[in-house]
């Protein structure tokens, strides 16, 4: 297996069990995704123990509005003033604070899909907030930043992904780090349309992909993956 690249302009923060990254350009900074409720403070000591003041942060990027990915963005958006990226087909689910839980690929998720929507949809809910910046069509540049964004639905209808300076992507819930052979994610609401994303990030030039759950998806795991569940679209 390859080892992921280090790079001294990205670092990662856990917020329980989800990612955030922190892309730097200059002095500015461009947060992908704002993780779970009751981490706020721990994310905060985070960025004082590396020197950056929240006010650095410009853009926070949702990768997509499940409550793993939106849960402290309240809070943080209220301490660093930043900007919210999302594509806008989830405005309303982050306006309303409540996005339905997601379909499983498989069948133990399948379970957990079926409690989130039945037995326990209040787990789905978080505080609302107001995208300021929706964004529809791929190609989107965060201004001052070496990123583009990238529409790649399936997981959800407007899940996206960052591309950063041609060479990463921070691709959210389209890809899971959780398996050493198979990087589908264990749930997806539209398979089909996960599959042309999935096409859509192999026509990048990146070689690396930064999930929200487990470890940096190689080039190679995806053309993998994409042979062992699409095996009939090559
Ligand atoms: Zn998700």
């Amino acid at each position: 297996m390859k080892t992921p690249p280090r790079y001294d302009d990205m670092q990662l923060f856990r917020s329980g069990i989800t990612n955030l990254y922190l892309l730097r350009e200059g002095d500015a900074y461009l947060l992908v995704d704002a993780g779970v409720k009751k981490k706020e403070k721990a994310f905060f000591t985070f960025l004082r123990k590396q020197n950056i003041e929240p006010a650095d942060i410009r853009y926070i990027f949702l990768t997509h509005t499940h409550y793993d990915h939106t849960g402290a963005l309240a809070m943080i958006r209220e301490i660093t003033h930043a900007g919210i990226l999302l594509h806008a087909s989830e405005a309303e689910y982050l306006k309303k604070g409540f996005t339905p839980a997601p379909k499983g690929t498989r069948a133990s998720t399948k379970i957990i899909s079926f409690l989130g929507r039945r037995v326990f949809p209040g787990y789905s809910k978080y505080e609302p907030v107001t995208a300021d910046l929706l964004w529809e069509e791929s190609g989107y540049r965060p201004e001052g930043f070496p990123a583009r964004l990238m529409h790649t639905p399936g997981h959800t209808e407007g899940s996206a992904t960052l591309i950063w300076k041609d060479r990463a992507a921070f691709v959210g819930d389209t890809l899971f780090g959780y398996e050493k052979d198979d990087c589908l994610p264990w749930f997806a609401n539209d398979l089909q349309a996960l599959r042309q994303s999935w096409q859509r990030l192999l026509d990048t030039p990146c070689q690396w992909f930064f999930p929200s759950h487990g470890k940096p998806v190689a080039r190679e795991m995806l053309e993998q993956s994409y042979k062992k569940h699409f095996p009939e679209t090559d």
